[in-house]
């Protein structure tokens, strides 16, 4: 169901006519041929549509506006090749609403010493014209993304690819709808916060409906259906009966079957995206949703417990940014449980009592049928595996009352030392940087939940940016972390975001 649009980004040239029409051909050609190496370089996961020059005040605004009303275009990639006096972008720039690249490049790569003239200087001049360009942008108080580089090298395509997947997600933010059908657990803070200011700020919508709607939804599902998707269950994941009765068993899976279908039916009918649950409020649903919401994980849904619905936008926003990604390792919530504190092997369990998404598994996830330590309802199947290992991110929104602050983490899993017979949980495992002891005290001093929005396949600097493009403060917990500099981050923020 992970269903985007099919998003394109807008390829502007900047210029103006004071260098007559040959220069502006050259400028033409060089500008098409840019965008058809972007495109043709495999690396881009979106189209680059070329613009004609932008070189008056009226063609700047016009263009600008055009991509804010086409529904497919996610932003426009700027670049002056010549000098292209600021002024005229500035009524263009104003009403423009959409993510914003500054490609900094430049059409030949090296200096052309024997034959350089000034014709050569005027029409090569983006080191000129870009800084002209750059300083309106900030003076304006515009938030954008600057890429440094020459335009066939592989890293700043990636960087171009990198972006494209933050400006969709800025773009897809506002789009996100989230079904409550619990409300949070009661007593706890980190779960909590302002859906109001959330829609203000990132645009989600967040609605309450009564658990019993979507259990009614779960029971019409009929049992042929049921069935059909307990043996496809049976076909793609191993079963672990540990004792229990096969057709006993069976019957528990196919609770969570007719729950995946039924809530997936009422999600898609009433068009939202996320889903947050709790374990506490199931009215009439037979079992927690674990195996069920794990698979809805995987199609692309955002998820949160224990009616975390902050969670539940996350993990369907990076879901957004890493689709159709290829080779994705996957990103699911997390939720923080228990250390090992041996000395350099220090690390986290990373897991929840049952919805870890399969999408980060490093091996083929097994079907488990146990009972819940919480709760009242009958054991759930689930899915239990391993994760995959490698660098991540784990980010964090939390509400601080006046402002909500995006604390993002990198982290690096590692395939755990040991099985774990007796888990009959998903887990992963892993180290925040630059140590684990810095990186966790960082995580506390900031005020970072112990539910995450985890990816493998997402930067720290991509966050980042959908942070920034929200207009709120993002703290980053990496290698360079020390706590002395990073608390002077948090008295930033306090300072700037109040
Ligand atoms: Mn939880």
């Amino acid at each position: 169901m992970l269903k985007t649009r099919n998003y394109k980004f807008w390829f502007c040239t900047g210029s103006q006519d004071l260098y007559g029409d040959e220069c502006l051909a050259h400028v033409a050609a060089h500008s098409k041929e840019i965008v058809e190496t972007l495109n043709k370089s495999g690396v881009l996961p979106y189209e680059v549509v070329w613009k004609p020059t932008l070189i008056t005040n009226e063609l700047i605004r016009k263009t600008f506006n055009e991509a804010n009303n086409d529904p497919e275009c996610a932003g426009v990639i700027t670049w002056m090749h010549t000098f292209s006096p600021a002024k005229s972008w500035i009524l263009g720039l104003q009403e423009y609403r959409k993510p914003l690249l500054h490609l900094h490049t430049q059409y030949n790569e090296e200096i052309p010493y024997a034959t350089m003239d000034m014709d050569f200087m005027n029409e090569n001049q983006a080191a000129h014209g870009d800084r002209e360009y750059a300083h309106i942008l900030t003076r304006m108080g515009i938030e954008r993304k600057v890429v440094v580089g020459f335009w066939k090298d592989a890293k700043v395509q990636e960087k171009i690819a990198g972006w494209m997947r933050t400006a969709v997600g800025i773009v897809e933010s506002s789009h996100i709808r989230v079904m409550r059908i619990a409300d949070n657990m009661r007593n706890v803070a980190v779960t909590e916060g302002d859906k109001v200011e959330a829609q203000l700020k990132f645009g989600w919508e967040i609605d309450a409906y009564p658990v019993n709607e979507i259990a009614e939804a779960v029971a019409a599902v009929s049992a042929a259906d049921t069935n059909a998707l307990v043996e496809e269950y049976y076909s793609k994941y191993d079963i672990a009966l540990e004792g229990r009765d096969p057709e006993e068993f069976k019957k528990h899976v196919a609770v969570q079957a007719q729950i995946e279908l039924g809530f997936e039916r009422f999600l898609e009918e009433k068009n939202y995206q996320a889903i947050v649950t709790h374990f506490g409020d199931l009215g009439a649903l037979q079992q927690l949703p674990g195996l069920a919401i794990q698979r809805l994980m995987e199609k692309g849904y955002g998820f949160g417990a224990e009616g975390d619905w902050k969670v539940a936008a996350m993990v369907r926003l990076m879901k957004i940014m890493t689709a159709g990604m290829k080779d994705a390792k996957g990103t699911s919530m997390m939720e923080d449980y228990t250390y090992n504190l041996v000395k350099g092997k220090e690390g986290i369990i990373q897991s929840h009592m049952l919805e870890v998404c399969p999408s980060i598994a490093g091996v083929k996830p097994m079907i488990k049928c146990q009972p819940l330590s919480m709760g009242n309802r009958e054991d759930p199947a689930r899915l239990v595996f391993t994760s995959k290992e490698g660098k991540g991110i784990a980010t964090s929104l939390v509400d601080l009352g006046n402002r909500f602050r995006l604390i993002i983490q990198d982290v690096d899993c590692k395939l755990p030392e040991h099985d774990f017979p007796k888990l009959p949980t998903a887990i992963n495992f892993w180290t925040p940087q630059p140590d684990f002891y810095t990186g966790t005290e960082a995580w506390l001093l900031a005020g970072g939940a112990h539910h995450t929005a985890f990816s493998y396949d997402l930067t720290a600097e991509q966050m980042g940016d959908w942070a920034a493009a929200m207009g709120i403060e993002a703290v980053y917990i990496d290698k360079n972390t020390n706590i002395r500099d990073f608390k002077r981050d948090l008295m930033l923020g306090n300072a700037f975001y109040r």
